[in-house]
């Protein structure tokens, strides 16, 4: 696909640097690189040049690269230009290259979009392209940089190209009188209906393993009212974030930080006091919270470690039945043990694995870290992908439409109504990588990244 607009953007970040880099993509590129340089440089040479003005002053020097159409990041003519990272040095060279005829500023992520519709990347490698950017720890770099090479796109096509031989074996089908149809076609939908199905689930396990990297687990503080949870919230992520008070029913909404223990992106989130409330917005909090906490990976449950034994035991049996059916791990922590003298062992009496901590002087808060990083430490299995909320949704949407396909099939064994069915669930498959893409979708992509990207 070729652009009339070339396009320009500084790619390194603004602000002061030692070097600031310069990206020219599109058919005038060639003219920037005569009209700066005087010259084009050798392809993918490294050149020390001097960038000159309009009246052949030397405005700045340093080294450029030319990456000619087809072989460049975006697929068309790049320049790349590397100066002396001042903020005015690069504005001043920014504003010249503006200066030539069909050159404009890059939108955000407009590089990245043309490498795409120039075929050179897919769209989920072009997203991980912003995720690897944006990675804020080890796995979701090595996460990124697995998408970024494709593996997850093999994924999706290796799906793709079963559910392209299931169409091209229906289709024909369909041109047949019934007499002609092949007498083996029930045997041979149900064989492919298990190829299908097997590699769904495949995909959808990686790509659930793969959103957690992305956006972190959900570790919910949850726990009777005043027994310290917003200030453990406070502590774990080193912010005043939560008020504390010794009010019971201070918090009533749900309140969220973001920390990071070795490595390890988690997303925590404090509840409102789990208890019987007349109040109704106290009330509202109170469901919010059960809420979040059922639809969490991760539990602190705070109990009060200067109230009785046996009320604490209570508090958590009651807790731990309401969540019987739900199968999501809970650290007992038991806050305050600052304030009693006689640390009886809760573990024995009460029957649950719990850790001692104090929210206000700090003891047993390493040892809760460790902990979290125990139960929380993914796999960093070499097959994880980042995976974003986009693709999680395709998937879905395509495996509910399979679910419906395989169900219609059983009923009434109508091939039309299957071929139609595989036509939908291609579709939604193909929107992941970006083969049935509307233009609306790239936009929304693409506009997330940043300028010169
Ligand atoms: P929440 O209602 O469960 O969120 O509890 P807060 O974090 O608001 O704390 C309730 C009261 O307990 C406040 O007065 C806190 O200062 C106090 N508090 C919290 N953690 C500790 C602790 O570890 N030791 C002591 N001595 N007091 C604490």
């Amino acid at each position: 696909m070729i652009h009339n607009e070339t396009i320009v953007a500084q790619v390194t970040c603004p602000g002061k640097s030692s070097v600031g880099i310069l990206r020219i993509s599109g058919t005038q590129s060639k003219t920037v690189a005569m009209e700066l340089l005087g010259r084009v440089p050798l392809a993918r040479f490294a050149t020390y040049s001097k960038f000159l003005d309009v009246n052949s002053n030397v405005l700045d020097q340093g080294i450029s690269l030319w990456f000619p159409a087809p072989h460049s990041f975006t697929g068309e003519d790049v320049l790349e230009l590397q100066g002396h990272g001042s903020p005015l040095i690069m504005d001043l060279l920014i504003k010249r290259i503006l200066s030539i005829k069909n050159v404009r500023l890059a939108k955000p992520g407009e590089f990245s979009e043309r490498a795409f519709l120039n075929n050179k990347l897919d769209l989920i490698q072009a997203e991980s392209i912003d995720d690897l950017i944006n990675a804020e720890t080890e796995s979701s770099i090595y996460a990124s940089l697995h998408s970024l090479q494709g593996h997850f796109s093999l994924f999706i096509t290796e799906l793709m190209n079963l559910i392209i031989k299931f169409r091209v074996y229906i289709e024909s089908n369909i041109d047949f009188s019934e007499e002609d149809i092949n007498l083996n076609i029930e045997d041979i939908v149900d064989s492919k209906f298990n190829k299908l199905n097997n590699q769904f689930l495949k995909i959808k396990k990686i790509v659930v393993e793969g959103k957690l990297l992305r956006e972190g687990k959900k570790i919910v503080i949850a726990g009777p009212p005043n027994v310290g949870k917003s200030s453990l919230l406070n502590i774990l992520s080193s912010s005043n974030r939560a008020i504390v008070t010794n009010i019971p029913g201070t918090t009533r909404d749900l309140l969220y930080e973001h920390i990071s223990i070795n490595g390890i992106t988690c997303e925590l989130i404090d509840t409102a006091g789990l208890r019987d409330t007349e109040n109704l917005v106290e009330n509202i909090g109170v469901i919010r919270a059960w809420e979040m906490i059922k639809q969490s990976d991760h539990i602190l449950f705070v109990i009060d470690a200067t109230i009785k034994l046996s009320e604490q035991k209570k508090i958590c049996d009651e807790f731990i039945h309401n969540l019987s059916k739900i199968n999501i791990p809970i650290t007992f922590v038991l806050n305050k043990s600052d304030l009693i003298k006689n640390k009886c062992n809760f573990e024995k009496i009460v029957g649950l694995k719990c850790i001692s901590v104090s929210a206000k002087t700090g003891i047993g808060i390493d040892i809760l870290r460790q902990n979290i990083i125990q139960i929380e430490k993914c796999n960093s299995r070499e097959s994880i992908f980042i995976a974003r909320r986009r693709h999680i949704h395709q998937i879905d949407l395509a495996y509910n439409e399979f679910l419906v396909a395989k169900k219609q099939w059983k009923l009434f064994k109508n091939i039309e109504c299957l071929a139609d069915s595989l036509n939908i669930i291609h579709r939604f498959l193909g929107e992941i990588t970006g083969k049935y893409t509307s233009t609306d979708l790239l936009n929304n992509i693409f506009s997330n990244f940043c300028i010169g990207k």
